[in-house]
């Protein structure tokens, strides 16, 4: 299973879920293109250590999924495009009716419109190329819903509906499209959901964790970025050709309760 001589584009990949993607798809052999929407040294650095330790190229490319024009001109800059994985994502938490309003324009843009504009930038790259993977990374709220997250369970649903569509636009040409869907994974967006969460049910770290997160993961392990990164990895290889249009959980169960 070897992926030598594709570039894969993460977007939001210092961090969380999308370095361990990058980290995976670099192992596998691909050259990555990291995201964010920093510019600075340990942004850079990250790339450095990747290119490092798997023999690739790695580069990182400053751009903000907020924006439309800088979604594409990621891709026109990355030169190559063979696997995209969209990833950059953000999280707010409020009854709907008290939900800021520009925190719900902030999450649709870089949850939801970026994954149109990549990908709408992406799709000639790859058919040029005669070869393409799209992974979205939606969450088991593109399947399932939790209250006060309106805005990040109608942008995660919104993905998974995307995923399908372009799965079937590109159906005949060795282009797929599937959204993983994560449950919890430790990372930065989750650890700074934990004080809020302590203090509004009077629960000390471990309660929170095991009775409020992992409430619904039946597994009651978080799921891990490693495990994330390789089932893009499978996603990309030729025994995923035929899988399009599909979601895959990496939930421990949650979306079987
Ligand atoms: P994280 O906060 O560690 O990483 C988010 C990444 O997105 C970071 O690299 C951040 O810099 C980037 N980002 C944020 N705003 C951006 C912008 N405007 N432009 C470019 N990049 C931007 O979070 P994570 O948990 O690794 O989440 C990654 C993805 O996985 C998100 O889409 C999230 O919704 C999804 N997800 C996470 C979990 C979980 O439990 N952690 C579960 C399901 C789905």
């Amino acid at each position: 299973m070897t992926l030598t001589g594709k570039t894969a584009v993460i977007t939001g990949s210092n961090s969380g879920i999308g370095l361990g993607v990058a980290r995976e798809l670099a192992r596998a052999g691909a050259n990555v293109v990291l995201n964010s929407f920093t510019d600075r040294e340990e942004d850079h650095a990250l790339a450095a250590e990747i290119a490092a330790e798997f023999g690739v190229n790695a580069r990182y490319i400053q751009a903000d999924m907020s924006k439309g024009a800088e979604c594409r001109a990621l891709i026109e800059k990355a030169g190559a495009c063979d696997i995209l994985v969209n990833n950059a994502g953000i999280q707010f938490v409020s009854p709907i009716d008290e939900f800021p309003v520009d925190k719900w324009d902030a999450i649709m843009a870089i949850n939801l419109n970026s994954v149109f504009h990549t990908t709408a930038a992406a799709l000639p790259v790859m058919r040029a190329a005669g070869w393409g993977r799209v992974v979205n990374i939606a969450s088991a709220h593109g399947l399932t819903a939790s209250p006060y997250k309106a805005a990040y369970v109608a942008a995660k649903h919104g993905v998974v509906g995307m995923s399908k569509t372009v799965a079937l636009e590109t159906a005949e040409e060795n282009i797929t499209c599937n959204a993983v869907c994560p449950g919890y994974v430790l990372t930065p967006l989750v650890e700074a959901q934990i004080p809020d969460t302590m203090k509004e049910y009077d629960m000390d770290r471990d309660q929170v964790v095991r009775e409020v997160m992992l409430a619904r993961q039946p597994s009651k392990q978080f799921a891990t970025v490693e495990q994330l990164g390789g089932t893009v990895v499978f996603l990309c290889s030729d025994a995923a050709a035929q899988m399009t249009g599909t979601t895959l959980s990496v939930d421990g169960g949650w979306t079987a309760l």
